[in-house]
């Protein structure tokens, strides 16, 4: 098959090891930063262009779209879409899992365990708000924020409120939540491809810290996942319509909580950490659904 992958960083750790993972499989691979991609949109005719080269000869794309890109890379998806191109990532659920907010609201009316949560007029309501998630120490979210930035831990109630005035008057949007103490800076990645959590593992954050990613300085282990942890994941996923997915919980006394759903999951910390092949998994994913769509 022809692939692209949809990248803005051709030597980063995901972007190689997907590209050896299809070479290796006999696929013939690209590399396509969809930054730099032009849609021409007329009757019967969508096209991708790369710089000015038409892009009409992939069978599949597999888009690895970073926070920033969100808008560019999902319109660049849907064109190819239009054209017939499989994609491992459809525009919808990239651009559902890229809004917190709108994810956390249809995960919770499905039943998946998520932190209480909230989002309203903080200046009208702050107590209501702020008690709804249990009071404090909470957690304030910046809906916009990735890799641990702009996720804060308010020990009280007058370090909350000053914090959240702080974001009213930059007029950024933000969601409180509910502290998980238990979850002790610890949390659990499950990486979700197709049907199956093929790869997962628990990161821990450094001393003093409470977030756990990897970009923060979090330490990781492979783990092995309860049957409801990976039924929250599996679940999840199929909820937003993501084939593939990095799955972020915490464990807590009442089960695994949500609280991440990454549409590109960096593939570097899960398979040094695991040394599973995810990248792999996802090229014979890709093998799998476009025979489907051959033989229909
Ligand atoms: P980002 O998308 O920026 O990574 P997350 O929501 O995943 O933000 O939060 C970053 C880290 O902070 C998590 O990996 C977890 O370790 C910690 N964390 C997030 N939410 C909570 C919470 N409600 N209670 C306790 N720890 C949390």
């Amino acid at each position: 098959m022809n692939i692209a992958i949809l990248s803005r960083g051709p030597g980063l750790y995901s972007t190689q090891s997907l590209l050896i993972a299809g070479q290796k499989r006999n696929h013939r691979m690209f590399l396509i930063d969809y930054s730099d991609c032009s849609l021409v949109m007329e009757r019967n005719r969508p096209m991708v262009y790369y710089k000015e080269e038409p892009i009409d000869y992939l069978d599949a794309i597999i888009p690895r779209v970073g926070a920033s890109g969100t808008f560019h890379g999902a319109s660049v998806i849907q064109q190819f879409e239009m054209m017939g191109v499989y994609s491992i990532l459809s525009s919808e659920p990239l651009l559902r899992a890229r809004n917190k907010l709108r994810s956390f609201q249809m995960m919770s009316r499905s039943g998946i365990r998520l932190p209480r949560t909230a989002f309203g007029s903080y200046t009208e309501r702050p107590d209501f708000l702020l008690e709804s998630v249990g009071g404090a120490p909470v957690v304030i979210k910046v809906l916009s924020g990735t890799h641990g930035m702009g996720v804060i831990l308010a020990e009280s109630r007058k370090t909350a409120e000053s914090i959240i005035e702080a974001f009213q008057k930059l007029k950024e949007q933000i969601l409180l939540q509910e502290y998980i103490r238990e979850a002790r800076g610890e949390d659990i990645r499950a990486l979700v491809v197709g049907d199956e959590v093929v790869a997962s593992m628990k990161r821990k954050a450094p001393p003093g810290e409470f977030r756990a990613n990897l970009h923060r300085g979090a330490s990781s282990s492979p783990i092995k996942l309860t049957s409801t942890e990976i039924n929250t994941a599996k679940e999840a996923c199929r909820l937003l319509g993501l084939k593939v997915a990095g799955v972020d919980m915490l464990q807590s006394h009442r089960g695994p909580l949500l609280i991440e759903l990454n549409p590109s999951p960096g593939l570097e910390g899960i398979e040094e950490t695991t040394k599973i092949d995810v990248a792999g998994k996802i090229i014979e994913l890709i093998e799998t659904e476009a025979s489907k769509r051959l033989s229909r």
